[in-house]
C-alpha cells in the first residue's frame, strides 16, 4: 500500500483564527498539549482561538519533556477525554500527540512553534527512551488533520532553529534524488521526489534574508518561504516517499558524527551537521556545481563547511565512517558507498574550503 496522505495548512500571524473555520466539525472538546516554551509563547492564543470557536480546552498541558512511552501514558486520561488533539512545539510534543492521536484513533491539528523540522506535517511519529536515546518509530499513515503555522510565534523563537532547520530541508531535495537515481519510482515516491525540488532552491534563494528577519523578529515574504520549506515542502515529501529515499549519504555523514563526544559537548545541531553531510555528499556524487552553490550559501549564514566547523579532526574519521555505514542510510543508493570514499569526500571537502575561504 502506498502513503499519499497530506495536510492542509494556514500560515500568517493570524493563522489561529483558522481554528474557528477548521476544528469545530471534529469535535467539542480540545486537549491542548505541548513543550514549556511552546506553550509559553503561543499558548494562550491557541486557547482563546479554540474558545471563540466554541471548542472547549482542556489544559494547555506540559507533554513532560521527551516524547517517551512514559510520558505518553501519563496524558492518555486527558486526552481519552478530548475528541481532538492540538499538538503545539517543535518536534518531540509534535510526536507525542501524534502518537496518542493515532493509538486513542483522535483527529489532531499542529502547532508550530519553531521551524526547524517538519514532525508538525508528517504522519511519522518518533518516540524515545526517558534518557534520550530513540525506541521506535510510529509508523502511520494518517497525518495531522491541519497545521496552524504562526509565523509571528516562529518569527519570535531562537534563530539557531530555522538555521540549522534549513540545512535538514535542503537534504531533503539531495537525498531524494541521488537515492532514487536508479529506480523508476512509483507514483507517490515520483510525486514526493518532484516536490523535493521545493526543499533546496527556495531555502537557498530566501534563507539568507529570512535569518536576518527572524533576527529582527520581522515576519516577511522571505521568512514565510523559508518556514514553508522547512515544515510543509519537506513534511509533504516525508509523506509520500518511502524512507529510503528520504534519507542518504549526508544523513549517513550526520549520523557518524555523533559518535564524537566534541560533536554533542558543542551542541551542534541535527540540521546543522547534515548541512555539512550534503557538501560532503555532492562531493562523493562529484555534482560539483551544485556542491560549490551551497558552499557559497552556507558560507553566507554560517553552516559548517570544513571539519573544523563541527569540531572534528581528521583522526576522527575512522569512527565517523564505521558509524556512518552502520545504520540504513544509504541501504539504497546508485553505487556502494565506502568508508574510504566518505573520507576521501571529507578530504576533498577539506582542501575546497582552505582554497575558498
Ligand atoms: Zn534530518
Amino acid at each position: 500500500m502506498e502513503k499519499t496522505l497530506f495536510p492542509g495548512y494556514t500560515i500568517g500571524p493570524d493563522a489561529y483564527d483558522d481554528i474557528a473555520a477548521v476544528c469545530p466539525a471534529f469535535g467539542k472538546k480540545a486537549a491542548v498539549i505541548g513543550g514549556r516554551h511552546a506553550l509559553a509563547a503561543a499558548g494562550d492564543a491557541i486557547v482563546k482561538a479554540a474558545r471563540d470557536a466554541g471548542i472547549e480546552v482542556i489544559g494547555p498541558l506540559w507533554y513532560g519533556g521527551e516524547a517517551s512511552r512514559e510520558n505518553m501514558d501519563m496524558l492518555r486520561p486527558q486526552v481519552e477525554e478530548a475528541d481532538m488533539l492540538f499538538a503545539v512545539g517543535g518536534g518531540k510534543a509534535i510526536d507525542t500527540c501524534k502518537v496518542l492521536a493515532h493509538e486513542t484513533h483522535r483527529p489532531f491539528f499542529t502547532f508550530p512553534t519553531i521551524a526547524s523540522t517538519c514532525a508538525s506535517c508528517t504522519s511519522l511519529g518518533i518516540v524515545y527512551n526517558p534518557d534520550g536515546s530513540l525506541r521506535e518509530y510510529s509508523f502511520s499513515k494518517i497525518p495531522p488533520n491541519h497545521v496552524f503555522i504562526n509565523t509571528q510565534v516562529i518569527a519570535d523563537a531562537p534563530d539557531i532553529y530555522l538555521w540549522a532547520g534549513m540545512g535538514d530541508t535542503m537534504a531533503k531535495y539531495y537525498e531524494c534524488t541521488i537515492s532514487s537515481r536508479n529506480d523508476t519510482p512509483a507514483h507517490s515516491d515520483a510525486m514526493g521526489i518532484a516536490l523535493s525540488s521545493m526543499c533546496a532552491e527556495p531555502i537557498m534563494r530566501w534563507g539568507r534574508k529570512a535569518l536576518d528577519d527572524c533576527r529582527a523578529h520581522t515576519v516577511t515574504h522571505e521568512l514565510t518561504e523559508v518556514i514553508l520549506g522547512i515544515i510543509i515542502s519537506t513534511g509533504l515529501v516525508s509523506n509520500f516517499v518511502q524512507v529510503d529515499y528520504t534519507t542518504g549519504l549526508a544523513h549517513a555523514v550526520y549520523n557518524g558524527f555523533t559518535v564524537l563526544p566534541s560533536t554533542e559537548a558543542n551542541h551542534h545541531l541535527h540540521g546543522e551537521v547534515v548541512s555539512y553531510g550534503i557538501l560532503v555528499m555532492l562531493t562523493i556524487d562529484k555534482q560539483y556545481a551544485e556542491r560549490d552553490k551551497l558552499y557559497a550559501f552556507s558560507r553566507s549564514i554560517g553552516l559548517p563547511t570544513c571539519l573544523a566547523d563541527v569540531h572534528a579532526k581528521p583522526e576522527d574519521l575512522a569512527a565517523v565512517t564505521a558509524k556512518a555505514l552502520a545504520g540504513i542510510d544509504v541501504r539504497i543508493y546508485p553505487y556502494p558507498v565506502t568508508e574510504q570514499m566518505i573520507v576521501d569526500g571529507i578530504m576533498e571537502m577539506e582542501e575546497y574550503d582552505r582554497a575558498h575561504r
